[in-house]
């Protein structure tokens, strides 16, 4: 069996050696494995697609997006596939694997064959229009050039990245690939952005990292569903190893302001590294990486500045903070504080939670769960199973969700939520909280939100509502009035004495902001973003008056119905490199989004994003999300699959060029 599988195995370019396996281990192994991307990697080493009809037909098919939330009492979660079938395959792949007659099929099906794979993978219709996207974000095959690639990038188009995090890591692979000169510049002294700024007790993904990770580069030994911030990194510093990209990136060099020169059709930029040094370098385009949630958010509370103890705020954690037997004060109730509630409550002697606004949470079976070896096993070894296993990741937690945020009319007009879809959510929520607290109607009443599910983003419980439930943990339903030096004064009056205290405060919103950058005719994107207030992009990248800028993590380009800001900074990187390209292809110098046409798409944006609750919150909300008279300004309303679409490659009839000569080019498509 072992001869075989590794035999079949180095067919598909995996190392064969870890395949060496007993029968009896095998058995234990498939145990663990799931039954969906088994079945598809049997089809794969064996080549009989008559097995999708043999187990595809035993299951029952449901639309995309009608399952969400505590399915009926008999019904299966989304995908999951009956118990009969999953031990009939997990049988079979007992027989397979240890048979000696596989043939192969391990190259990636063509997509008539993927789309009847996909559908019996996920046990949902998948519309044909999804199978593009699937294929490049399940990792079978890399993003596809559009723009025909006729004419190299010649040396002297230089191209900058602003910022070494997951965005600008995978633009320098991009743009290395296409061929383009760069260089990163990353203010910080180490690569990997939110994940050198957070490391915060129990830091960690909330999105599951067999799908919030490159397409392209898969990793099958994530040790948990959720990885930890560290292990995170660790991928990211593998990446960028792989690809040798540190000789590209300056570290402890920030950008500090830029130039457009309408003459010269470049970029100048503006750099000072750690020594105070000021530099100016020249390039074609710049690419903005910053993500948008960097600053931390201090809250302006009297007297923080005399706490006797240590004052931190999480994306400033200090490996020096010890809270070991200390009487700690966590502000804040978002995806942060409940991960460092639940990871420091056995260390600390007393916790006092203090939420201004509780937000809604609801219960995750594997945010805390190891992955199964045997799981690990089928992952790194089994031909296609990682890729299946993230396509089915992906497929559950992206456009399925489309829904949830939206508004339907009938229904809020009778309903707290915002429709069925968004009721299913809240159901699932208030069950989760009254299961959580069977004996603490006060706690019931703090933690319940009063807007509707999916106004902010949705909390994942790591442990949060177990911490609170702890003899030593006290929550409040406050905030902060003043802190004096041995502890904090709430709004409600109570004094909490203190040794530490942990600001969970979240980040101030920040598109490129403070960095000084002047455009065409001199104005500033800060002005025209009216200082971060009122930022507006085409596709959320591109604005006009500022030619061969490209923002990434733009305003309204977060996936926030679902998926993770992964898939957002591929196609984002995607559409620059394919800006780039058409640029050479017609020996343009430059291209610039028509003032009209951002106009009208951000007309398009905001009546879309007016069904939704971002805009309709149902309660009162502070959120990243909003600006201060409440207009959406993070929130991509379109769904996945029609971002992806869009954004594969420029439209040439809504930008103007200025030629390599310097004179206004014609569009040419
Ligand atoms: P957040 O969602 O903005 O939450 C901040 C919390 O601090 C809120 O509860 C807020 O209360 C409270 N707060 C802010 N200012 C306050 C003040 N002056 N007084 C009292 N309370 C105050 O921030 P976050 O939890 O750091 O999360 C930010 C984003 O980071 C998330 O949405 C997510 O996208 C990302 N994140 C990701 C991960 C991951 O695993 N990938 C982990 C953590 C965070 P109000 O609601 O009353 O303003």
């Amino acid at each position: 069996m072992t001869d075989t599988i590794s035999a079949e195995v180095e067919l598909g370019g995996i190392d064969p050696a870890g395949a060496r396996i007993d029968p009896d281990s095998l058995r234990d192994v498939l145990a663990e494995c799931d039954p969906a991307p088994l079945l598809m990697s049997l089809v794969h080493l064996t080549g009989d697609t008559a097995l999708l009809d043999e187990f595809g037909s035993r299951l029952e098919y449901s639309r995309p997006g009608t399952h969400y939330g505590t399915p009926s009492p008999n019904a299966l979660p989304a995908g999951q596939y009956p118990q009969d079938v999953a031990d009939d395959i997990r049988a079979r792949a007992l027989e397979i694997l240890t048979g000696s007659d596989l043939a192969t099929q391990l190259e990636v099906p063509a997509p008539d064959l993927f789309a009847a794979m996909a559908r019996v993978a996920t046990s949902q219709e998948v519309d044909e229009e999804f199978i593009p996207l699937l294929r490049e974000q399940a990792g079978f095959v890399t993003d596809e050039r559009h723009v025909p690639v006729t004419v190299p990038p010649p040396a002297d188009f230089e191209v900058i990245v602003i910022g070494a995090g997951i965005t600008g890591i995978n633009a320098a692979i991009k743009l290395g690939q296409a061929g383009f000169s760069y260089t990163v510049f990353e203010s910080r002294d180490e690569i990997g952005g939110t994940w050198t700024r957070n490391t915060y007790p129990g830091a960690a993904v909330d999105t599951p990292s067999h799908y919030y990770s490159y397409s392209f580069e898969l990793n099958p030994n994530w040790s948990r569903y959720y990885p930890t911030g560290p292990e995170y990194q660790k991928y990211l510093l593998d990446v960028v190893a792989k690809h040798e990209l540190r000789e590209h990136i300056r570290l402890e060099t920030a950008v500090q302001s830029m130039t457009w020169s309408e003459k010269d059709q470049i970029w100048d930029v503006v750099t000072r590294d750690r020594s105070g040094a000021v530099e100016h370098h020249r390039a074609k385009a710049v690419i903005s990486a910053l993500g948008m949630l960097n600053s931390a958010n201090i809250p302006d509370v009297p007297g923080l500045d005399t706490f006797g103890g240590r004052v931190v705020h999480t994306a400033e954690w200090d490996a020096d903070v010890d809270v070991t037997g200390k009487r700690v004060v966590v502000l804040g109730t978002g995806c942060t504080s409940v991960q460092v509630v639940a990871s420091i409550v056995d260390k600390v002697s007393a916790l006092d939670v203090v939420v201004r606004t509780p937000h809604w949470i609801v219960p995750e079976r594997t945010v805390v769960h190891e992955v199964p070896a045997g799981q690990r096993w089928a992952l790194e070894h089994l031909p296609f199973y990682n890729q299946w296993f993230r396509l089915r990741s992906y497929w559950f937690a992206s456009d399925n969700l489309y829904r949830l945020p939206r508004v339907d009319p009938e229904w809020a007009a009778s309903h707290f939520s915002a429709s069925a879809e968004n009721d299913m959510v809240l159901k699932n929520a208030q069950k989760y909280l009254r299961d959580s607290f069977p004996d603490r109607p006060d706690l019931i009443e703090k933690l319940t939100p009063d807007f509707r599910p999916y106004a902010k983003r949705i909390v994942k419980d790591p442990g949060f509502y177990a911490a609170l439930r702890r003899d030593h943990v006290s929550l409040h339903r406050a905030s902060f009035e003043r802190v004096t030096p041995d502890g904090v004064h709430t709004t409600t009056g109570e004094f909490i004495p203190a040794d530490v205290i942990i600001l969970a405060t979240g980040f101030t919103l920040d598109f490129t902001t403070t960095i000084d950058i002047v455009g065409r005719d001199g104005q500033k994107l800060a002005d025209v973003w009216k200082g971060g207030e009122d930022p507006r992009a085409y596709k959320g990248v591109q604005v006009s008056g500022f030619p061969n800028l490209f923002v990434t993590s733009g305003p309204n380009s977060a996936p926030n119905h679902g998926a993770g800001h992964n898939i957002t900074s591929e196609e984002q990187v995607h559409y620059v490199v394919e800006c780039l390209q058409y640029l050479l292809e017609h020996d343009h110098a430059s291209m610039d989004v028509r003032p009209e046409v951002l106009d009208e798409y951000n007309a398009e944006v905001d009546k879309a994003l007016d069904e939704t609750v971002w805009v309709h919150t149902g309660g009162p909300v502070n959120s990243y999300y909003r600006n201060s008279s409440g207009r959406a300004i993070v929130p991509c309303p379109w769904r996945l699959v029609d971002y992806w679409t869009m954004m594969r490659e420029p439209d040439a009839e809504d930008m103007t060029f200025v030629s390599g000569t310097g004179a206004p080019a014609e569009v040419a498509r």
